[in-house]
């Protein structure tokens, strides 16, 4: 298995949606073993195939549920249906989010409560997870990575405004860079 280096906003591959994956062969496997390595060294809790440069609709997850269960998994081509995000201004205690791709950089982002997410695994066998809290906010995270979303875009108007400035001091704006977890110096800290 093979960590692989994590693009960095500016890198086209994370601003355009991912394609469906169709071959579910040993490629695929072993892409899949690299994800679930590449994200163990970034101590994050969860990657999209877009963060190592591959634009393919696949993202894994090592995150706890709200009632402190260690959760991994793995979905390919996967679905997402969501809770309405709740009315009001973000809560920087509660709602801030990160994003091994905008490294080092945090802001408040308000996230639907509850998501269930639908799809297959490396294999293609089905899966499928109800989420709550944390959890559904990673869900939402990672499936927005598949769209060519990430959350820096989706915020309000006030945090957007910090996100612009802080963006052009980090030079997140242009293609080509990236970092190396498990070399690099952890980007937040863990
Ligand atoms: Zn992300």
């Amino acid at each position: 298995m093979t960590v692989h280096p994590i693009v960095i906003y500016g890198e086209p591959v994370l601003h355009r949606p991912a394609d469906p994956v169709t071959e579910f062969d040993d490629a695929l496997r072993t892409l899949v073993a690299d994800m679930h390595e590449t994200l163990d060294a970034s101590n994050g809790v969860g990657l999209a195939a877009p963060q190592i440069g591959v634009g393919l609709r696949i993202f894994v997850y090592h995150a706890e549920d709200d009632a402190g269960v260690r959760r991994r998994g793995t979905f390919v081509n996967p679905r997402l249906v969501a809770s309405r995000v709740p009315d009001g201004r973000p809560d920087p205690a509660e709602d801030t989010e990160g994003c091994l791709s905008v490294p080092s950089l945090d802001y408040p982002l308000k996230r639907a409560d509850r998501v269930t997410v639908t799809g297959v695994d490396e294999a293609g066998e089905p899966v499928s997870l109800g989420a709550e809290g944390w959890l559904a906010r990673v869900m939402q995270h990672e499936f927005d990575h598949l769209q060519g979303t990430l959350y820096v875009d989706r915020l309000d108007k006030r945090w957007a405004k910090k996100w612009k400035k802080e963006q052009a001091a980090a030079g997140y704006d242009e293609p080509g860079r990236s970092w190396m977890p498990g070399v690099d110096p952890d980007p937040f800290g863990h």
